[in-house]
C-alpha cells in the first residue's frame, strides 16, 4: 500500500500511474472539499499530454480542456517577432492544450475514484514515522494511516520534503508576481487555438476562448508581494497597476485586463536545490520536489511525467530504496534543466 500525500496533479497522476502497475494506493489531501474556485488556468505540453496517454487518461483531460495549435509572439510596438506550431504536430492528440487548474485536479481525480481509488479529504499531513520497513503517516485530525511508501506529492511547500531532510531549503522568490485574469467582450478576436504573446513591458499572453472570454496572464519583474498585499488586493486594483505598466504598449494587452472580471495575483517561486527527494520509505515528486517558476509553463507537465516514472521504478525495482534510485535517475537532470530555463525567462534581462 502506498500512502500519496496531496490530491494535486501530482498526487492524483501518481494514483493513477500506480493503479496501472497493479499497486494499491489512497490518496489524503489536506482540503476538506472540492474547490469549485476555477483558479488561474494551465497550459499542457506535448509531454505532459504523453504523460497523461501513459496513464490511459488523455481522453478524460482532453474532455475538460481546449486545443492549442500555434504560438504567436510579438513586441510592445506590436509586430510580430514568430509565430510557430506548439507542440507535437505529428500527432495531434498529444498537442498543447489548456484549462483551469481546478479542471485538471478535478478531472483526475474522478478518474481515480472511478478506478477504485480512495480519496481521503481534510487529511492534513503533520508527522511521519518510520519503524520496520512501514511508514506511517499522522494528519492534524489526530488519525493515522500506514503503508509501505509514502509519496509527497504536498506542493511547494511540502511538508513531506521537510520531514525527508529538515535542512533542505525553503522556496526561493524568482523575481516575478504572475497576474491571471478572465476578461469578457474585449473587442480582441483571434482564433481559440492561438496562443499570443507580447513581449513589450510586460510578459503578456492571452486566448481568445471559444466562448468570447479571454484568459491572459501578465509576468512582471518586481518585488515580492507581501501575504496581505495578496490577499487584501481586489481586480480594481490590480486592474489599475496593470493598466498604468502597459498603457505605453501598442498592443491589446492593456484592453484586455481593462475588460477583466477577475485578476488574481501570486509570487513566482522555485526550489533550485532540492539535494535529498527520498529518505527510508518516503519520496517527493512534483512542486514538493522541484518546483520551477512557471515562465516554461512545464510545472504540471514535469508532474504528470513523475507519476508515470515513479510509478514504473516502484513496479519494476524489488524494494523501494532501488526504485527511488532509478527514479532519481531517470528524472533529477531533466527537471533541473527546467528549473534553471524558467528562472533564466523570469530575469529582468529575458521577458520571453
Ligand atoms: C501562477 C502559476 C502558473 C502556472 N502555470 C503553469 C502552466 O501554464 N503550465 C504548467 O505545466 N504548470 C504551470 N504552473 C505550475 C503548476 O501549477 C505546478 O507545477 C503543479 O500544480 C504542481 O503540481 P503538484 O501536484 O506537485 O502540486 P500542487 O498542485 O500544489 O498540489 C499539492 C496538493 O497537496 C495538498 N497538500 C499540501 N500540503 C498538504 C499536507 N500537509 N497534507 C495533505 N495534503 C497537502 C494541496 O492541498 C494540493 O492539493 C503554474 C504555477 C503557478 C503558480
Amino acid at each position: 500500500m502506498v500512502l500519496i500525500i496531496g490530491g494535486g496533479i501530482a498526487g492524483a497522476a501518481a494514483a493513477l500511474a500506480l493503479g496501472k502497475a497493479a499497486i494499491d494506493a489512497t490518496i489524503y489531501e489536506a482540503h476538506p472539499l472540492n474547490s469549485h474556485d476555477r483558479g488561474a488556468f494551465l497550459t499542457l505540453a506535448s509531454n505532459g499530454m504523453h504523460a497523461l496517454r501513459q496513464l490511459d487518461a488523455d481522453a478524460v483531460i482532453s474532455a475538460v480542456s481546449a486545443p492549442l495549435g500555434t504560438m504567436r509572439v510579438c513586441n510592445g510596438e506590436g509586430h510580430e517577432i514568430a509565430t510557430v506550431p506548439l507542440g507535437d504536430t505529428d500527432d495531434p492528440a498529444i498537442g498543447y492544450r489548456y484549462l483551469t487548474r481546478a479542471d485538471l485536479c478535478s478531472a483526475l481525480q474522478r478518474e481515480a475514484k472511478s478506478r477504485g481509488i480512495r480519496i481521503e479529504r481534510g487529511k492534513r499531513l503533520i508527522e511521519v514515522t518510520c519503524h520496520r520497513g512501514r511508514v506511517t503517516a499522522v494528519f492534524s485530525d489526530g488519525s493515522r494511516a500506514s503503508g509501505d511508501v509514502l509519496i509527497g506529492a504536498d506542493g511547494l511547500n511540502s511538508v513531506v520534503r521537510t520531514i525527508i531532510d529538515p535542512t533542505a531549503s525553503a522556496p526561493r522568490y524568482a523575481g516575478q508576481r504572475i497576474f491571471y485574469g478572465y476578461s469578457t467582450d474585449t473587442g480582441v478576436y483571434s482564433a481559440p487555438d492561438h496562443f499570443q504573446v507580447i513581449r513589450g513591458s510586460a510578459a503578456f499572453g492571452y486566448i481568445v476562448t471559444g466562448q468570447n472570454d479571454t484568459w491572459w496572464f501578465c509576468r512582471v519583474n518586481d518585488a515580492e508581494l507581501g501575504r496581505d498585499e495578496i490577499t487584501s488586493g481586489t481586480t480594481a486594483r490590480w486592474k489599475a497597476a496593470l493598466i498604468a505598466r502597459l498603457r505605453d504598449d501598442q498592443t491589446p494587452a492593456a484592453g484586455i485586463v481593462g475588460a477583466a472580471h477577475r485578476i488574481m495575483v501570486t509570487n513566482a517561486y522555485d526550489l533550485p536545490d532540492v539535494i535529498r527527494w527520498h529518505r527510508d520509505h518516503m519520496i517527493i515528486i512534483g512542486d514538493a520536489a522541484h518546483a520551477a517558476s512557471p515562465a516554461t509553463g512545464q510545472g504540471a507537465s514535469m508532474a504528470l511525467e513523475d507519476a508515470v516514472v515513479l510509478a514504473n521504478s516502484l513496479r519494476d525495482a524489488p524494494h523501494p530504496a532501488s526504485a527511488f534510485i532509478r527514479y532519481e535517475q531517470l528524472r533529477r537532470d531533466r527537471v533541473q534543466a527546467n528549473i534553471t530555463a524558467s528562472a533564466r525567462m523570469s530575469s529582468p534581462v529575458d521577458r520571453s
